[in-house]
């Protein structure tokens, strides 16, 4: 399926065996966010918080 990147517009094709893609599928498409932006983001908040925090 094709995902479009919140913050940088970019599109990406991601597997349908992505656990990434079976979520978006529960989600409107425009809250994907792509690796580089989403390490960008998790980075600055981990700066901002101070916390390393696992969601696994
Ligand atoms: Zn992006």
């Amino acid at each position: 399926m094709r995902a479009k990147c919140l913050l940088c517009n970019q599109i990406d094709q991601i597997s349908d065996d992505d656990p990434l893609a079976k979520r978006l599928r529960n989600r409107p498409i425009h809250t994907y966010t792509c690796p580089e932006c989403y390490d960008r983001i998790s980075r600055k908040a981990k700066t901002r918080r101070g916390v390393t925090q696992s969601t696994e």
